[in-house]
């Protein structure tokens, strides 16, 4: 852009007439930089589309902390100041939405969920997340009736610890339920599966079948017949029969699903943790369509890395709405069904130290591949074992062949210690962890102690130490609730009011900033979005309550009234 046409904009609104004079020579960000109140992007275009003013926007640039109102033009921000300042924009055709005062903070950034997954699911299954086995069982009735005899009815995020009953799920429930259709029931943490007895003879599973390895077939311990339940590589049985003949337009209608979902709590932006390529063409077909209402951040899962850099794509491939993301490597199992890799045992479990699922080697020559290329790495590490291998094998790669700014991720990176904090600092590696567990999974927090729990989901630490953690929810394993992470994080109370882990509290200014801008960094897009600044993308929520005025015990109550992405609401209450 010229200087005349900076100038011509800036002397056609009057409100910067009034300021001091620009001299010739005076660059437009140099002149706009002088006013104090009031700060402009300087996009070529001569006036902003929408303005929203008469709001307490808390922006997460530290340059500008708190504004009253915003300007947008095509999809970003062009002015952010006080309401009376903004305001002076306004021209023949510019909309303006008064905020009422309202609370706003820029959109929430979900830094690892498996959203395109969740959304087929929603779509093709019954939610179980249900609080007694009956409930359960009159869902699948309910989902039977309308599905034609001898196919499928098949249910996801089951929560053994979250029924009534006190005991888990079992065959006699779900044949009596559902005796003529094949059922399956997955539990939310995506590790362990329960079956029908139909389903177990479409399987050729019976009581006499010899466990696979890694894996489990549980039977009751009293008459030795199937429980109902199979654990780890077992389930890999029933996958063999389920027909998996999603479509393309499946998978494109449950990144819209989902796309809802998230906008409604004031998700802007997430990571798709565990990405395939036919979840990179589904977020493209969403985007085309118009569906995607969230910005996608898509992993690759390390199986497929080969041909991604055949394609000759890496990291940062895309637009602001659909980017590739990281490899995906595993290291560990996992927090909620307790098998992440740990030095000391589980509580009460003295042998079980939980599993370590890829080998150092393996994870090495994966990450080797996809560092050479170019590629950041995202390694699923729970355990303080599993985050000391990851990290080994991050500083190798780095002593090995130097990269600037690899970001390295530690996805969850659950259990910390000084001397694995300290090493992530040195890396300058970025821990993702859950966000919501505390809060939501507070009866599965006695198998790691209260003395465990002030390292675990340790964001007090992170940011003491300088190192930029996000906010994450791992759905469907955890909850995606933004404001459930802020009051999880800042109270680390569980819905019983049980306390977890207090040394590891944080603020509510930290907690958002952790869900925003860091959030940004963590896909290398400090600079695209995460703040509510000019330039950036217009990615926001406007809040019922102001979160820095709630009782931390209820900011999960905070009603989201709208989000937006790329300034159109995706969700308006
Ligand atoms: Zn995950």
């Amino acid at each position: 852009m010229t200087l005349a046409l900076a100038q011509r904009s800036i002397r056609s609104n009057p409100l910067l007439l009034t300021k001091e004079p620009m001299t010739d020579g005076t660059t437009r960000r140099e002149f706009l930089g002088s006013i104090a109140a009031f700060s402009l992007f300087p996009l070529e275009q001569e006036k902003p589309d929408l303005i929203l003013h008469n709001g307490h926007i808390v922006t997460m640039n530290a340059a500008e902390p708190l504004a009253e109102a915003v300007a947008i033009s095509r999809g970003r921000f062009f002015a952010v100041g006080k309401s009376a300042d903004v305001m002076n924009l306004v021209a023949p055709g510019v909309r303006k939405v008064d905020l009422g005062g309202k609370t706003v903070l820029p959109g929430f950034i979900d830094a690892h969920s498996h959203p395109a997954a969740a959304g087929l699911s929603h779509l093709r299954m019954v939610d179980c997340d249900l609080r007694s086995i009956s409930a359960i069982q009159a869902a699948m009735r309910e989902r039977a009736a309308k599905t034609p005899a001898g196919e499928w009815v098949l249910g996801f995020k089951y929560d053994d610890t979250k029924t009534e009953d006190g005991r888990p799920l079992n065959i006699a429930d779900l044949d009596s339920a559902v005796p003529d259709h094949p059922v399956g029931i997955q539990h939310r943490g995506g590790h362990t599966g329960y079956a029908n007895s139909l389903r177990f003879r479409k399987a050729g599973i019976d009581e006499k079948t010899p466990d696979p390895p890694g894996g489990k077939i549980d039977h009751d311990q009293a008459t030795g017949k199937l429980s109902g339940r199979v654990a780890e590589s077992a389930l890999a049985f029933f996958e063999k029969v389920i027909p998996q003949n999603f479509t393309r337009d499946d998978h494109r209608e449950g990144v819209k699903l989902i796309s809802k979902m998230l906008a409604r709590t004031g998700i802007t932006s997430a990571t798709e943790a565990q990405g395939t390529p036919t979840d990179l063409r589904a977020y493209q077909d969403a985007r085309d369509s118009g569906d995607l209402l969230y910005r996608a951040y898509c992993f690759i899962n390390y199986r497929f890395i080969d041909s991604m850099i055949g394609a000759g794509v890496r990291t940062g491939l895309g637009d602001e709405w659909v980017r590739v993301g990281a490899m995906k490597l595993v290291c560990d199992g996992s927090i909620s069904e307790r098998t992440a890799r740990l030095s000391a045992p589980y509580e009460g479990r003295p042998d079980d130290y939980g599993i370590l699922v890829m080998t150092e080697e393996e994870l090495y020559a994966y990450g080797r591949k996809a560092h050479l290329a170019g590629w950041q790495i995202g390694t699923h590490a729970n355990g303080d074992v599993g985050i000391d291998t990851t990290l080994r094998v991050y500083e190798r790669l780095q002593r090995e062949s130097p990269r600037h700014d690899p970001r390295f991720r530690l996805e969850h990176c659950t259990v910390v210690n000084d001397n694995l904090i300290a090493r992530i600092k040195a890396l300058g590696a970025i821990p993702t962890p859950f966000s919501t567990y505390v809060y939501y999974h507070g009866e599965k927090m006695r198998y790691y102690g209260a003395e465990r729990l002030n390292h675990m989901f340790a964001l007090r630490s992170f940011l003491d130490a300088g190192i930029c953690a996000t906010q994450a929810s791992d759905y469907p394993p955890g909850e995606f609730i933004p404001m459930m992470a802020l009051q999880s994080e800042v109270t680390r109370t569980d819905t019983k009011g049980n306390v977890w882990g207090t040394k590891q509290k944080i603020t509510v200014e930290e907690a958002v900033r952790v869900g925003t801008i860091n959030g940004a960094y963590a896909s290398y897009e400090e600079n695209l979005k995460g703040s509510i600044e000019p330039g950036k993308l217009a990615d926001l929520v406007v809040l019922g309550r102001d979160p820095f005025k709630e009782n931390p015990l209820t900011l999960v109550t905070i009603p989201v009234e709208r989000t937006m992405a790329g300034s159109r609401w995706t969700f308006e209450s």
